[in-house]
């Protein structure tokens, strides 16, 4: 079994994005710049925003983090969209998800200029994704395709199966597995709560991409000998035994299903590493769009 190393890999494509931003500032170049608006104070956006903010110093980028309060109006943060926008230093934003009950989240992502749309959620993004078109690829399944191919997963002719529907993993990632490129050309089943018998599905996969944020939900018998798995999920669980009262746990029952797996991502040091890595990478493409 290979681990499906994130946090190893995420510091690589890090290393890789810090030489270009180097190479702009020897050129007299701006470096590039991401804002990140936080509204609200929810404490795993606050952790998740707070590790983007690192990163990007890490690279050497500039960064900007925008705290709105939860009483905050979808109109004002629209406002704040639209400066944003405006901005000649900013190249481009997220707005970290969940939003307060107020807000209609679809607005906000509609308001946001599809040339700084970093995490790739805008429709026009995700359209010309599916059509094959340059864009910027949301970075989880940006960051998972990478995580497949650097490791030379064969994903080509396979059967890949998608647990999750959601539009910022599980749809983009069926697309993408399907497409031309690297690491796709894969035949693909999507499933979701809907589902019927989905452990006799899951036991055909030769790879089983999993995103549905139900804590070790993918269990040893719905999977078969060989399997390449990529866990998404990141949940809380309470734990008395951790500092903080808590251990992260994925969807997949990790113990058992690695004793099958050729390859599998382990929570935490997966996805989510990766997921920051490739949201610089469409911050670094952002500014190189500006650049030619
Ligand atoms: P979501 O929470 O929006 O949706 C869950 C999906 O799971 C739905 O499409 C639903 O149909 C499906 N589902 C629910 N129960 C099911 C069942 N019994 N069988 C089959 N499908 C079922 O999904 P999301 O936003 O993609 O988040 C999923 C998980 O991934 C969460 O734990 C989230 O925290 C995590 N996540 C991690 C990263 C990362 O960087 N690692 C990024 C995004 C999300």
């Amino acid at each position: 079994m290979v681990l499906l190393d994130g946090k190893k890999t995420s510091n690589v494509i890090k290393d890789e994005i810090a030489v270009e931003v180097q190479k702009m500032k020897d050129q007299g170049e701006r470096v590039p710049h991401l804002a990140a608006v936080l509204v609200g104070v929810d404490g795993a956006s606050l952790t998740y925003v707070g590790s983007k903010v690192r990163a990007c110093e890490r690279v050497g980028f500039e960064s900007t983090l925008i705290q709105m309060p939860d009483t905050t109006s979808e109109e004002e943060l629209l406002q704040k969209i639209k400066e944003l926008n405006e901005s000649k230093v900013i190249d481009g934003f997220i707005v970290q998800l969940p939003l307060p009950k107020q807000i209609d989240e679809q607005n906000v992502l509609n308001a946001v200029n599809p040339s700084k749309d970093v995490d790739g959620f805008h429709p026009e993004n995700f359209g010309r994704m599916a059509l094959d078109m340059e864009s910027f690829i949301p970075a989880t399944p940006f960051g998972i395709l990478q995580l497949l191919e650097r490791y030379q997963v064969e994903t080509k002719g396979k059967h890949t199966v998608v647990i999750g529907r959601s539009h910022i993993v599980g749809r983009p990632m069926s697309i993408l597995m399907s497409q031309k490129g690297p690491a796709g050309n894969s035949t693909v089943t999507l499933t979701h709560s809907h589902t019927k018998n989905l452990s006799e599905i899951t036991k055909q996969a030769d790879i089983i991409i999993v995103a549905l944020g139900v804590p070790e939900f993918l269990t040893a018998d719905m999977v078969k000998e060989g399997v390449v798995i990529v866990d998404v999920g990141i949940s809380r669980v309470p734990d008395a035994s951790k500092p903080r009262g808590y251990a992260i746990k994925g969807d997949v029952e990790f113990e058992g299903v690695s004793e099958k797996a050729s390859f599998i991502t382990p929570v935490p040091g997966g996805v989510g590493p990766m997921t920051i890595a490739m949201l610089l990478k469409n911050t670094l493409i952002a500014r190189e769009r500006q650049l030619s």
